[in-house]
């Protein structure tokens, strides 16, 4: 496997086509993963926004005051999130999109002073429409997968997660495998594309690298089927440390 980066890129504003960019600054080959970095789907879809003009309302008053935050931000986390997990002093949150993260998504850094960034609204729908136009420009079948950066509960240290993906499945399924003894697989199931997303994490950085865009060559993953990353997440009822996180709910 390949990790290469896609070098150039300017500064993504509101409206610029992304596909258009990739495709302007590197040569891609039939079966590529092209891994984008969140942050710049949702500048181009305009998701910026800035705390002026928000009211926070009685909840987002009380966890900014436990958890020493701008209220204003709590609110915003608030009306992004599907669910509150832990209110303080970090704010976990089950964003619209399904996706479980610190402060739904959203993001001071990379932005201008005084801006924020949210996550895309539908990041598969954001893959799948970029993954469709680099197919056009390019003539290749590409995959795509839209990362963000994420903790771990219990690890110190972020990564590279998939939040978003097109023609590429989230899970290789090892069920019905064998182990080194012969012993049948039951239950591992890989999940890939933050496998992959974490890889091209490493070359993307965090800071003013400015390389969003990271291509993944070699692998054979692509898919012709559609593809979600509702996959990944647990199905609510099966899922014991939410279910253990609400039952000691502080809001
Ligand atoms: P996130 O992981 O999606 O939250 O994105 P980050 O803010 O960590 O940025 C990942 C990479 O993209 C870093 O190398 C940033 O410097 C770069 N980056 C962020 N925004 C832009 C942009 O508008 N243009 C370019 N060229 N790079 C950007
Ligand atoms: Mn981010
Ligand atoms: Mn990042």
């Amino acid at each position: 496997m390949e990790v290469l980066t896609v070098d150039s890129l300017p500064l993504v504003q509101p409206g610029d086509n992304i596909a258009q960019m990739i495709c302007e600054n590197t040569v891609l080959e039939e079966g590529d993963i092209v891994v984008i970095a969140s942050t710049i789907v949702a500048k181009a879809e305009g998701r910026i926004f800035t705390l002026e003009n928000i009211v926070p309302g009685e909840l987002a008053l009380s966890l900014g005051k436990k958890g020493g935050r701008d209220p204003r931000l709590v609110q915003a986390v608030l009306d992004r999130s599907y669910e509150c997990l832990v209110g303080y002093p970090i704010m976990l949150m089950q964003s619209k999109s399904a996706h479980v993260c610190i402060n739904a998504g959203i993001d001071d850094s990379n932005v201008e002073d005084g801006k924020l960034v949210e996550l895309p609204e539908d990041p598969d729908a954001s893959a799948c429409r970029i993954g469709e136009e680099i197919e056009k420009l390019s003539g290749k079948n590409v995959s795509v997968i839209i990362t963000d950066t994420n903790g771990r509960a219990f690890r110190i240290g972020q990564t590279g997660v998939a939040i978003g993906v097109y023609h590429i499945k989230p899970l290789r399924d090892w069920k019905g495998t064998h182990d080194l003894f012969g012993m049948e697989l039951k239950i591992s199931e890989e999940a890939v594309v933050d496998e992959i997303a974490a890889a091209a994490n490493l070359l993307m950085g965090e800071g003013d690298g400015g390389c969003p865009v990271v291509i993944v060559r070699g692998l054979n993953f692509h898919t012709d089927q559609k593809v979600t990353i509702t996959d990944l997440y647990r199905p609510d009822d099966e899922d014991v440390v939410k279910k253990a996180l609400r039952s000691f709910k502080q809001v």
